[in-house]
């Protein structure tokens, strides 16, 4: 399941290869679960929309969209002689006189964006390809490029989800690469969960899941079953530097291997991030020779290595 490094190294991947490209028209199949907003509804927002910037909310993928500029308009603005040198001159000191919210709020009505949001879930793969490429098994939605090739969203699992948003979407939490130390420490003090549990909180942190979890917390020294409330406010310290600290680490390691993952139909090929303690049960402790041990905590795996953390 993609986390948030992955998600994040095919967010910049797709954005490199689509942005600027315009979306000219949309196939959607038949099944209704990856569909989280009408069928109808994501054809026509995103059908005839310029990309515009492709980016990472949390665990989603965002596609910015706007209006193309159609050739229709474009002769327009070309010949409208209300658009010549002259009368914008003399059209300038008016528009001066308007007042910043004004000229914000014309802007808004001129431009009509909207966010296509996209969910990988566990097995979601997007797919930038040339429209002669076979169609894999599992693709629910071809979108036809400008440029003529092909952006393809394939799940076999389903557990992907596609959706349209007005503009401005929020998934919700903090973002855990932006996030100050100051705010970490205040979402995370005198929580009486265990410490790990907090970690996946969504509403808290966005995007961070098991395996970064894990990680964040070995080099934090911090063990998963730990009370939030039990932490120092400099342990807290560490462990908001641990947390970007692995992010970032993994999203670097991400930039090499994009290609595979946006392009390729075959296997995902993430260079992985060397875990120090996420699945290791049973192995030996990179620092200290300890067997790393697995506790299952809400229903998920935690690996801790009894010495390292407290
Ligand atoms: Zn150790």
């Amino acid at each position: 399941m993609p986390e948030l490094p992955e998600v994040e190294t095919i967010a910049r991947g797709l954005d490199k290869r689509v942005v600027a490209d315009t979306i000219e028209s949309v196939w959607i199949g038949s099944r209704k679960q990856p569909l989280k907003s009408p069928a109808g509804l994501i054809a026509s927002t995103l059908e005839s929309k310029r990309i515009v910037r492709v980016h990472r909310a949390g665990k989603h993928i965002v596609f910015d969209l706007e209006p193309q500029i159609t050739s229709k308009t474009k002769k327009k603005k070309e010949t409208d002689p209300d658009l010549s040198v002259e009368t914008r001159l003399a059209a300038s000191p008016s528009s001066a006189k308007m007042t910043a919210p004004q000229a914000k709020s014309q802007h808004q009505t001129d431009v009509q964006t909207a966010q296509w949001i996209v969910h990988l879930g566990m097995t979601g793969r997007m797919v930038v390809c040339e429209t002669s490429a076979e169609i894999a098994k599992h693709t629910h939605l071809i979108a036809k490029l400008a440029s003529g090739r092909e952006l393809r969203f394939i799940d076999p699992r389903m557990f992907g989800k596609l959706s349209v948003h007005s503009g401005g979407f929020d998934p919700g939490g903090v973002e855990p690469l932006e996030v100050s130390e100051e705010r970490f420490v205040a979402l995370f003090r005198g929580r009486k969960t265990p410490i790990k549990s907090a970690l996946l909180n969504q509403k808290l942190l966005r995007g961070v899941g098991n395996i970064y979890a894990d990680e964040s917390l070995f080099r934090a020294g911090l063990r998963p079953r730990r009370r939030a409330a039990s932490i120092t406010r400099e342990q807290l310290g560490k462990l908001h530097r641990a947390v970007r600290e692995v992010l970032r680490e993994a999203i670097a390691l991400g930039g090499s291997s994009i290609s595979d993952y946006v392009d390729a139909d075959g296997e995902e090929g993430f260079f992985q991030l060397q875990h120090r303690v996420y699945g290791r049960e049973g192995q030996l402790c990179l620092v200290c020779n300890t067997s790393i041990r697995r506790v299952v905590l809400a229903g998920r795996s935690s690996h801790y290595c009894s010495k390292c953390q407290k």
